[in-house]
Parts: C-alpha cells; sequence; structure tokens
C-alpha cells in the first residue's frame, strides 16, 4: 500500500487554487477546451495538482476531440483508483488519485489501442512537467 495523504478541506483550500479545489475536492468538471493542457503537445509527465504523483506520461496523450486532455494509459494501473460513478443518471468509471484520493475525471472504452481506454482528465487536476531536452 501506499501512504495515503490525509487532509481536512480545509487544508485543501489553502494549497489549491479556487479551480483545483472544484474538480479534485468537488469532482468537478472543467469546461471542455477551456483548461490548459488539452491542446498540450509538449513532452513531459502529467502529476496530479493535488499530491505530485506521477499520473501520466505525455507518451500516452492523444488528440481525442473532446477538449479535455486524454489519454490512453497511467504510467502506473496503481497510481489511479477507479470506482463506478452513478451520478448524472449515467454509469461511468471515475478516476481518482490513488494517493490523495483527489477527483481527476473519468475514464472510457472507446480509447486508441494498445488499451483502448481513454483517461478524460481535468486539466486543472493535473501539473505538467517538460522534460529537460538534453
Ligand atoms: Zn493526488
Amino acid at each position: 500500500m501506499k501512504s495515503s495523504i490525509k487532509k481536512t478541506e480545509e487544508d485543501w483550500k489553502k494549497i489549491l487554487t479556487k479551480e483545483q479545489f472544484y474538480i479534485l475536492r468537488k469532482k468537478g468538471t472543467e469546461r471542455p477546451f477551456t483548461g490548459k493542457y488539452w491542446d498540450n503537445h509538449q513532452k513531459g509527465t502529467y502529476y496530479c495538482a493535488g499530491c505530485g504523483n506521477p499520473l501520466f506520461d505525455s507518451e500516452t496523450k492523444f488528440d481525442s476531440g473532446t477538449g479535455w486532455p486524454s489519454f490512453f494509459a497511467p504510467i502506473e494501473n496503481s497510481s489511479i483508483e477507479t470506482k463506478t460513478d452513478y451520478s448524472h443518471g449515467i454509469i461511468r468509471t471515475e478516476a481518482s488519485c490513488s494517493k490523495c484520493k483527489g477527483h481527476l475525471g473519468h475514464i472510457f472504452d472507446d480509447g486508441p489501442p494498445p488499451t483502448n481506454m481513454r483517461y478524460c482528465m481535468n486539466s486543472d487536476a493535473l501539473k505538467f512537467k517538460p522534460k529537460e531536452s538534453s
């Protein structure tokens, strides 16, 4: 078991921006095509905005046309927790950070090969670090 992070809502409010708090802690969704990463094509790593847990590599990012950053696989399956989400009258798979339990987005099974999965994430749940060019 990885150590999980326990913080109160008040603690999170202090360290997160309003947008990050809304998504990570309130399971919000940013409006498509408004986030900072849906159209990011730089090479690098995407970390959890709440706790810095490495979640996705830019190698697995693809243009889904949805307006949200989309990936076909996480860096490690254990870095993401999944749960069936019945909200809004539809059944979806919710993705959250395994370390801080922050809400990241949803997972769909209409992605590209090799996994055919689509990790539909919110930009504000992620923090991108570009790969240093050597
Ligand atoms: Zn996290």
